[in-house]
């Protein structure tokens, strides 16, 4: 499958939404391109997503440029199956060139190119645009007495659903969306002791608000920025947590109270500062993701937390990179099925430009 000794206009790394996005714009531009996918199948990280994971917007609300995510009857915030179906048939109908599984390893300047490495061969191109996603790097806090917790400790991406911890006291920590969904998950079961656990009091979003209004916020406040205006703050202002179907009951049957984040952890539980604990079997924590950026190191790019220096999508110390998803640093609502049309638009033009 590798690409020796044939020189593309772009290689794309990572075939989940973001990548697909961009896939859809390079064609309209008339590329020559191929996107490398590490996954064996499409979908990229809803493949992986719990059972019950809802989104936190309609159907009509989630999709890429083109092609609109269908409906399902009855169901107004689709599952993650249903996200994957449609990135399966929305690579097929525009037949976007994907090989799969292609691991890369490493992107690095080779002349006038960038030379792709990874585990299938070795592809050359004009320009990269990295799309990897942020599903693949888990973030785990450092936390006093962690290594002392002789019960199972997972993060987000290891939970599948209530039935692994029948009969069990479980602790959930993080007040975003994964741990909100997750604790309602557990929350309904007679037979699961939950403690949710939250560094501030859980702050919803209002029952009728969803990823729709997320949506709004990130773009007005990119259009307030880039015409010089007051930061109006964007989507943190709206609160942390969308009130999904299956929160919003768990929540207004009482099921749902957080406690504030304990202060340490112990052989058999969890411990507060002002001496009370919670047992515990396992602790679930949903405390976040970074983008997974290693394939981009030999690049040796400037960057803060984690991110990498772009001005829109494009590395600041390398015009022939573009960044696409992982968060708001490189466009509004970039991380959202809905959001990443434009900044793929917007890549695929600059590369156009580039590339003639
Ligand atoms: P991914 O889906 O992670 O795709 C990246 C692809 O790149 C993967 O297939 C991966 O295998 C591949 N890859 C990674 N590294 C390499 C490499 N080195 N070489 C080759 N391939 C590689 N967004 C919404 O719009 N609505 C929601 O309701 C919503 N809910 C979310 C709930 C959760 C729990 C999470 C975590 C995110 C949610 N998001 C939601 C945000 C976002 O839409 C998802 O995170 C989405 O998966 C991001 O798509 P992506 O294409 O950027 O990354």
């Amino acid at each position: 499958a590798s690409g020796e000794g044939h020189v593309l206009d772009v290689v794309v790394i990572g075939g989940g939404q973001a990548g697909l996005a961009a896939g859809y714009h390079l064609r309209r531009q008339n590329l020559d391109f191929v996107v490398l996918d590490a996954q064996a199948t499409p979908g990229g990280a809803w493949q992986h997503a719990w059972d019950s994971l809802r989104l936190f917007s309609p159907a009509a609300f989630s999709s890429l440029p083109g092609r609109p995510m269908p409906g399902r009857p009855g169901e107004g915030y689709p599952d993650a199956a249903h996200v994957v179906a449609y990135l399966s048939e929305y690579e097929k109908r525009y037949e976007l060139p994907v090989v799969r599984p292609v691991r890369v390893s490493g992107v690095h300047r080779d002349g006038a190119r960038l030379r792709v490495e990874s585990d299938s061969g070795v592809w050359t191109a004009c320009a990269v645009i990295s799309a990897t996603g942020t599903w693949w790097r888990p973030f785990l806090p450092a936390f006093p007495g962690r290594a002392d917790f002789a019960g199972r400790q997972l993060h987000t991406v290891g939970y599948r659903g209530p039935a692994d911890f029948a009969g069990q006291r479980v602790v959930v920590v993080g007040g975003g969306n994964s741990g909100a969904q997750i604790a309602a998950d557990l929350a309904v079961r007679d037979d699961i002791a939950l403690t949710w656990a939250t560094r501030r009091p859980p702050r919803y979003l209002a029952d009728d608000i969803d990823g729709r209004a997320l949506f709004d916020a990130a773009t007005a406040r990119r259009r307030a920025l880039d015409a010089g205006r007051t930061d109006t703050g964007g989507v943190a202002s709206l609160g942390d947590i969308v009130a999904v179907p299956p929160v919003r009951e768990a929540r207004d049957a009482g099921l749902l109270t957080a406690s504030p984040l304990f202060a340490r952890m112990e052989r058999d539980g969890v411990a507060w500062a002002d001496g009370s604990r919670a047992e515990a079997d396992a602790v679930i924590w949903c405390t976040g993701f970074r983008p997974a950026l290693a394939h981009l190191a030999p690049l040796r790019l400037r960057g803060t937390r984690g991110h990498i220096a772009t001005d829109g999508t494009r590395a600041v110390d390398e015009p022939r990179l573009h960044l696409l998803g992982y968060g708001d640093w490189t466009g509004p609502a970039s991380a959202t099925l809905i959001g990443v049309g434009r900044p793929a638009r917007e890549a695929a033009r600059e590369i156009a430009g580039l590339v003639r």
